[in-house]
């Protein structure tokens, strides 16, 4: 079976790679530079800092047996046990950043990164992906795993019939600070994570305290309700105002370069009732954090449950 999954975010590589297990012939279109769609992770100068994602938490045994082989391979680490306080949870980060995890899900798989897909029609035999270099790519199944808004535009020419009630899922936005310090007397406490620290921002992560960054680096997340009234603002006036939100967490460090950064698609508000969505005719399904819960580990596990449903 040719499977054609668009996507190279963690549902979509965790799709691939067990459908790959399973001897299918997988392709994955990402319209990114790089895989990881929301698990992203930018270099400035030496300093490396996540800029999605900053942690995560596993709570379900199939997702743990997949968390136990990436701290085996050193994929992944624990960071900490809680931030204020230890609730003996482990918060797991990705060794080499978030987007390592993903990096290593693609050894092995065929995935084409600036490969944006923007439609998709159906054909006698399955559909064809059509993407930015006018080239389809014939194949008997689809998965999209993209954001539900986002897919919905794929399927603008009328190829699927999706329900309705899916065009209500929103996602929250996130308005992000990376700062890169020249030194570590910032106000971030050990063990350098801290969760609604105040009325802008719910994180503030310390990436040298979680073992990914060479030297001193901050990433700071404003919370839905402040990113959303200044969203729309124009880029330089959030850079701005950030670094202005941000300066009481500085401490006596100074910043050496800054950047901001826009999620205009973080964390779903609602979700959808199952880990994933398929049309009647078995060949087209829908995965995500939208569907088997707003965070990493929905994603992964509703890839996995939309790849089991196309080989039915
Ligand atoms: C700022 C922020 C902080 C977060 N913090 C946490 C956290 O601390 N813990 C946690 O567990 N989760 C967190 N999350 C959520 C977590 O990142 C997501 O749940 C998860 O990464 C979603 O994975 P996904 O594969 O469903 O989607 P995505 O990662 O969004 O992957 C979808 C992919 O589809 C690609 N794509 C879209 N349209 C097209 C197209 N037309 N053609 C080709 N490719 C396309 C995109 O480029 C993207 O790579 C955070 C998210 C953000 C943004």
């Amino acid at each position: 079976m040719r499977v054609i999954i668009v996507g190279a975010g963690l549902s979509g590589l965790m799709a691939a790679q067990s459908l790959t297990n399973d001897r299918h012939d997988v392709t994955v279109f990402d319209k990114g530079r790089g895989v990881g769609g929301r698990l992203a992770t930018r270099r400035i100068g030496d300093a490396t800092l996540d800029h999605g994602a900053q942690f995560f938490t596993v709570r379900s045994e199939e997702f743990a047996s997949h968390v136990n082989k990436w701290l085996e391979a050193s994929v992944v680490h624990e960071w900490c046990r809680g931030f204020d306080s230890e609730d003996g949870h482990p918060r797991y980060a990705g060794s080499k950043g978030m987007s390592g995890i993903t990096k290593h899900l693609a050894q092995g798989l065929d995935v084409r990164t600036n490969a944006l897909v923007f439609s998709l029609e159906r054909t006698a035999n399955g559909y064809n992906v059509i993407t930015d270099d006018g080239v389809a790519h014939a194949c008997d199944k689809v998965l999209l795993t993209a954001p539900i808004p986002q897919s919905f535009s794929l399927m603008f020419g009328g190829a699927v019939e999706m329900p309705d009630e899916m065009r209500t899922i929103d996602y929250d936005r996130t308005l992000g600070l990376l700062a890169v310090l020249d030194s570590d007397t910032h106000n971030v406490r050990s063990p350098g994570g801290m969760q609604n620290p105040d009325e802008v921002f719910s994180f503030i992560g310390d990436n040298s305290a979680k073992g990914i960054s060479a030297t001193h680096a901050l990433t700071f997340h404003a919370n839905p309700e402040w990113s959303r009234a200044h969203f729309d603002l124009e880029l330089d006036e959030i850079h701005s105002l950030l670094l202005t939100a941000a300066r009481p967490w500085l401490g006596k460090a100074q910043i050496l370069e800054s950047q901001p950064k826009k999620w205009r698609f973080a964390t779903p508000r609602t979700t959808w009732p199952e880990p994933f969505w398929i049309d009647a005719s078995g060949t087209l399904a829908l995965a995500g954090d939208a569907f088997a819960g707003p965070k990493m580990e929905g994603a992964a596990l509703s890839g996995l449950a939309a790849a089991r449903a196309l080989t039915n």
